[in-house]
């Protein structure tokens, strides 16, 4: 999940890195409220996830009251590379006499964290990378043995930080390492990180991927969920614990395993219908996750037909068949399902359902034929 600006910046205010004074805006009254309460002058910046804002026109100073509406009015609802601003933040300006770079992330081949620092920043990092890959400063960190302030302090003099910033760039970047590490990101990048002409260093940027992996043990990351840009139907599915992802077709897919959910919506899609989402309900295919997965599909008013296809290994069909006779019981669905039940005790599961079959509870006995079926219904 990546944050917007002003929520990377909560973040790594919570983790005690310094940040401007600011708020964040939803209209021009409120942008000059917050300007009025942090004091002129003030930046006011564009809120959307993605890079190159200022170059866009989406970040600009304003020294008093007038320059702020003029700004916000022109920000809000601005067009940046197809996101439009409905947001806005809002802090003190900053006097930059340095802007640096500096970000974590993940080295996935080497099984180690990646830290780059650079002197030149306020530019894309991919532009010094090609142009002066001299000038960043990359460090490779154990996981186990973490970033220490000896480390850090030898990182900011190799990256030839000025004189003046080093000491408090290196505490900086401890607290954004375990900001980075403590609070689970796969990215914590600072572009700039300035220095001001009274020596001071601070953030003025902030981009923050959290590692959706790791929501388990952040309640506090649901503040960092916008509703208003959330898919309805994933957002109930994750309140059921269902792994499901919203697509735009009229077949609804239910499926174990992650391998299988993909061919299902292969095999749909081959002989010539779509796909309403993918839903892998795992090894558990039990009556409480066979209903919490039905009812996901059924509130999808897009699906025409739901196509179950459950391939028994651990997981034995028989236990299959009645978990989606129990969640017929407790809900009612308003398409017809489509069965392809085959593995381990295929025979008892089919058995079971035998008499309960009708023109809206189907088997098929391969997995093209029952997708043949739940295409021909949907369409
Ligand atoms: P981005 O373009 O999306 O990366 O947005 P940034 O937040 O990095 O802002 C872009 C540029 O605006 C920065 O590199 C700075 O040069 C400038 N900028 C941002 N905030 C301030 C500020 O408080 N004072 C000054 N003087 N410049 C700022
Ligand atoms: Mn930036």
């Amino acid at each position: 999940m990546d944050l917007f600006e002003y929520q990377g910046k909560r973040y790594f205010a919570r983790h005690g890195i310094a940040v401007s004074p600011g708020d964040v805006a939803d209209t021009v009254d409120e942008a000059v409220a917050v300007a009025e309460r942090v004091g002129y002058p003030v930046v006011v910046k564009a809120q959307v996830k993605v890079g190159g804002r200022g170059k866009a026109g989406g970040v600009k100073l304003a020294n008093n009251v007038d320059e702020v509406r003029e700004h916000a009015v022109n920000i809000l609802g601005l067009d940046i590379k197809g996101h439009v601003v409905k947001r806005l933040w809002v802090e003190r300006s900053s006097d930059i006499a340095k802007e640096y770079y500096a970000s974590f992330t993940l080295d996935r081949p080497n099984k180690t964290h990646l830290g780059m620092l650079s002197a030149q920043g306020g530019v894309e990092i991919e532009v010094v990378a090609e142009e002066n890959p001299e000038a960043i400063a990359f460090l490779s960190i154990d996981p186990v043995e973490g970033l220490t302030l000896a480390t850090a302090r030898r990182w900011v003099a190799e990256a030839e930080l000025d004189d003046v910033a080093r000491e408090q760039s290196a505490e900086l970047l401890v607290k954004l390492y375990e900001c980075y590490t403590q609070g689970d990101c796969d990215l914590a990048e600072i572009n700039p990180l300035i220095l001001t002409p009274d020596n001071k260093v601070h953030a003025l940027d902030a981009k923050v991927t959290l590692d959706e992996n790791a929501s388990y043990r952040h309640p506090e990351w649901e503040e960092f969920r916008g509703d208003e840009f959330e898919d309805p139907r994933e957002k109930m599915a994750k309140e059921k614990g269902l792994n499901y992802i919203g697509l735009d077709g009229t077949v609804g897919i239910i499926a174990n395993g992650a391998g299988l959910a993909m061919s299902t919506l292969d095999v749909v899609n081959q002989v010539g219908g779509t796909a309403a989402n993918f839903l892998d309900i795992g090894g558990g295919a039990n009556a409480d996750v066979m209903a919490a997965a039905l009812e996901v599909i059924n509130a999808d008013p897009k699906v025409k037909s739901i196509f179950v296809n459950i391939f028994g290994g651990i997981t034995r069909v028989d236990e299959v068949a009645k978990g989606v006779l129990e969640a017929l019981k407790r809900v009612s669905i308003n398409s017809p399902i489509v069965l392809r039940l085959d593995g381990t005790n295929a025979l008892e599961g089919r058995a079971l359902l035998a008499p309960h079959l009708n023109e809206n509870l189907i088997t098929e006995p391969t997995m093209l034929d029952a997708a043949r079926r739940a295409v021909a219904l949907a369409n």
